[in-house]
């Protein structure tokens, strides 16, 4: 069977990695970014590098986007130059970045009036499995547009959760990040406590890794930590926003999120003390402190 054509709109970390992987894997490729420059390594390897995101979406079947936030999701689907002015009638569209609930529900309307199938299919895994093929795609939308997409899910993931109608892969995705940021921010402030209390760093972290909060994100940060680096695989400030993308999603639901607030916080912290473009593990290095009294 002939592949789609696929289009990749966004090669940050995590586009880039599934541009590649749908390269090696013979897929006829369009690819966007905002920064054309990121693209040039895509032109060297046989991908159509689209002007707009438009002509990207109007030469292919499936086009998906790994973008930053609501923002940027609106700014490559909507208007004049946007995915949804050039997508044929049929084509599905895969919106795959870490966005709000009410954003994806939106975009599912106007995907519609276009007479376009629209899936939201946020990953879980990080730079690395998208390079390697090993996200695990979080989906809502039709059962019939996840079949449509699923030459492409193949490729870039380990496997597909389909999870009901627009909105609840998103809404699951930011449960996640959600758990993941409130032990990020305990990790750094048990951190400053580990600190002030003058015990030894690193058996108090051998401790808390190796006994019950030793969680896959603590591990992960505590490797980062002792190799004191910060290069971002997911960056410090995309937690903080599926956070505030968390709180909001929470709210319209009757739930209150407390220790989201309070991690948001953390974070924010972080974001002020310019380690925002950092991984997100450089949230303990600025842990809040409460001003003296
Ligand atoms: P990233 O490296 O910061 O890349 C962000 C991408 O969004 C870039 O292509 C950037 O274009 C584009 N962008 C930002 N603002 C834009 C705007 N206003 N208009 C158009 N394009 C814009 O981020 P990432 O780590 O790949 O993450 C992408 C998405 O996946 C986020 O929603 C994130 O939460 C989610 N996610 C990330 C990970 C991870 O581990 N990294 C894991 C799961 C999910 P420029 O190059 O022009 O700036």
């Amino acid at each position: 069977m002939s592949k789609p054509n696929v289009a990749i709109l966004g090669l940050g970390i995590m586009g880039a990695g599934m541009a590649r992987r749908l390269l090696s894997a013979n897929f006829p490729l369009a690819v966007y970014n905002r920064n054309r420059e990121k693209c040039i390594p895509f032109a060297n390897d046989g991908a159509f590098v689209a002007a707009t995101p438009r002509e990207a979406a109007s030469r292919s079947q499936i086009i998906l986007s790994m973008v930053a936030d609501d923002t940027a999701s609106r700014s490559v689907w909507l208007g004049e130059n946007g995915a949804l002015a050039g997508a044929s009638a049929g084509s599905v569209l895969i919106e795959s970045s870490t966005l709000s609930v009410g954003w994806v529900q939106e975009l599912e309307t106007a995907a519609a009036q276009r007479a376009c199938r629209f899936l939201d299919a946020p990953v879980t895994g990080t730079k690395p499995h998208a390079a390697s093929g090993e996200l695990l795609f979080l989906v809502g939308g039709s059962a019939e547009a996840v079949d449509a997409a699923r030459p492409v899910f193949s490729v870039l993931g380990r496997d597909v959760v389909h999870l009901g109608p627009t909105g609840s892969g998103a809404l699951m995705k930011l449960i996640n990040n959600f758990v993941c940021g409130v032990q990020a921010a305990s990790f750094a402030e048990a951190l400053a406590l580990i600190d002030a209390g003058n015990l030894d760093r690193v058996g108090a972290v051998s401790i808390l890794t190796g006994g019950a909060p030793g969680s896959g994100i603590l591990k992960r940060m505590a490797d980062r930590i002792a190799a004191n680096d910060f290069t971002p695989n997911f960056a410090l400030r995309w937690m903080a926003k599926d956070l505030a993308y968390a709180l909001d999603g929470a709210s319209r639901k009757g739930v209150s999120l407390q220790t989201a607030s309070a991690a948001l916080s953390v974070f924010q912290h972080a974001i002020a003390e310019g380690f925002g473009d950092e991984d997100f593990a450089a949230v303990t290095k600025s842990p809040e402190r409460p001003p003296k009294s």
